[in-house]
């Protein structure tokens, strides 16, 4: 049961957090940081890196003492508000220890500061646990949580150390841990990137063949578009693990790019969930979808998209694999393609070695770009079989410039790429001829 930062936003939520995980079963709960603290940690970091320990130390003090009435208000005995306030002045004093360092600050030390969050959260909440009389045991993540030298989710490390601990505590009824953070191949304190507590919660729950991996959040499912953007959104009960995926990796935020992956591999069911509504119903993700209909709409954006014209293209076998093995070689993964006889269109999203990959391009045909595009991703039982799916799509967007379309990847989706300012129009135009002319 992994719970996000609003979850774990106040005392008050974290009580009614306790309420939900104490259902009887055994459960493993994975916590992020308490909301806004992360974003707060990457400003104290980039103080550091940018040689100003006064600014860090400000924020410092400033995010030390919204801790402080979290404790008074979580606690109801001396001996754990005491516990409580000691254990946060004993993190805001590490975190202090970073603004007089001699040495310059680097990505180490940023990656131990990011940590802190989610140690304070799971810490502050085992100890509620405790007082309130729940055998609750803290699993450290730094433990067990483990990537391998490429940077991936070291799977048969983290299986063997969290089951070792699960079994050393057999009288536990909760375990409590920490999403996002880990440690890295050479052991360093690491994290798998921002959001990214909903990937600690499927690997842990795949590591430990959980019945059910759930993510609590702050609405009640998977809508059908982006709340944030669009009126009127609903929740969709149920999801293909593909449909889920592509959803999550085109922008639903609702769940982390990669989380759906290790849930899928071990074909354990993913149930999105509301902490400030836990009867809601929520979207059951498994490998049963429902046929014949198109499900949700999301959006990505910050897409660079490349386009390389090259006459020898015509007829010759191998262009595609040479344009790929640039990208390969400067590691930059391609989101969407599509291909004339003439043309080959790409997009990415990372553009650190841009300039590199367009100077290699440039070998092979005439290179344009686009940048500061959106790809708007609709999700569904799109199998070619069901006539007319694609038509009402497109017809959806028919006032909106469209610079490229991919259909028949997958039988889930199709992607349509639009500039960054139709973005909001073309998810409502979606919605309304998608979701609600029915
Ligand atoms: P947490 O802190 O619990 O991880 P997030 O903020 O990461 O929560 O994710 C939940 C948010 O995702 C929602 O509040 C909502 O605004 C946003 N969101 C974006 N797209 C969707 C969608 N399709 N369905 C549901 N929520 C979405
Ligand atoms: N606390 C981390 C973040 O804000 C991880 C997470 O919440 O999933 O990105
Ligand atoms: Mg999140």
């Amino acid at each position: 049961m992994k719970f996000g930062g609003t979850s774990v936003g106040s005392a008050k939520r974290m009580k009614e957090v306790a309420q939900i995980i104490c259902d009887g079963d055994k459960n493993l709960v994975v916590l992020s940081a308490m909301s806004g603290t992360t974003n707060q940690l990457v400003e104290i970091a980039d103080y550091l890196y940018k040689k100003n320990p006064t600014g860090a130390m400000e924020l410092i003090n400033k995010l030390e003492m919204s801790y402080y009435p979290v404790v008074d208000e979580l606690y109801s005995t001396k001996e754990y508000k005491e516990k409580g306030n000691d254990l946060i002045s004993s993190f805001f004093e590490f975190l202090r220890s970073f603004t007089n360092l001699s040495d310059t600050f680097t990505i180490f030390e940023e990656k131990i500061i990011l940590a802190q969050g989610e140690l304070i959260s799971t810490n502050l909440f085992n100890n509620y646990l405790n007082e309130i009389g729940k055998r609750a045991v803290l699993l450290p993540a730094l433990e067990f949580a483990k990537t391998d030298k490429n940077g991936e989710p070291d799977t048969m490390f983290i299986q063997e150390e969290l089951n070792k601990k699960i079994a050393e505590n057999k009288s536990a009824e909760i375990f409590v841990t920490q999403g996002y953070i880990c440690r890295n191949f050479y052991g360093e304190i690491d994290n798998l990137q921002r959001g990214g507590s909903d990937y600690s919660a499927s690997l842990f729950g795949a590591a430990i063949k959980a019945s059910e991996i759930q993510i609590w959040t702050d609405i009640d499912g998977m809508h059908n578009n982006d709340p944030r953007f669009v009126e009127g959104t609903t929740p969709i009960p149920m999801l293909h693990f593909e449909e889920a995926a592509e959803l999550a990796y085109f922008g639903a935020k609702i769940l982390h790019p990669t989380c759906i992956l290790p849930a899928k591999l071990a074909n354990i069911p993913v149930r999105l969930l509301n902490t400030m509504q836990p009867d809601a119903k929520g979207t059951l993700i498994s490998n049963k979808s429902k046929q014949g209909v198109i499900e949700a709409v999301a959006a990505k954006d910050g897409i660079t998209a490349i386009k390389i014209k090259s006459g020898r293209m015509l007829l010759a076998y191998g262009f595609l694999r040479k344009v790929f093995e640039i990208f390969e070689s400067y590691q930059t993964s391609i989101d969407m393609i599509t291909t004339s006889e003439v043309g080959v269109s790409l997009t990415i999203d990372n553009t650190k070695h841009l300039t590199e990959i367009l100077n290699d391009l440039k070998k092979f045909g005439t290179v344009t770009i686009d940048e500061d595009m959106v790809i708007i991703c609709v999700v569904g039982d799109l199998d070619y079989s069901n006539v007319g799916f694609q038509a009402q799509v497109l017809s959806a967007v028919k006032d909106i410039p469209v610079r490229m379309v991919s259909y028949g990847g997958s039988n889930y989706n199709i992607s349509l790429l639009v500039k960054k300012e139709d973005k909001v129009k073309a998810l409502n135009a979606l919605s309304d001829k998608l979701f609600k002319q029915k």
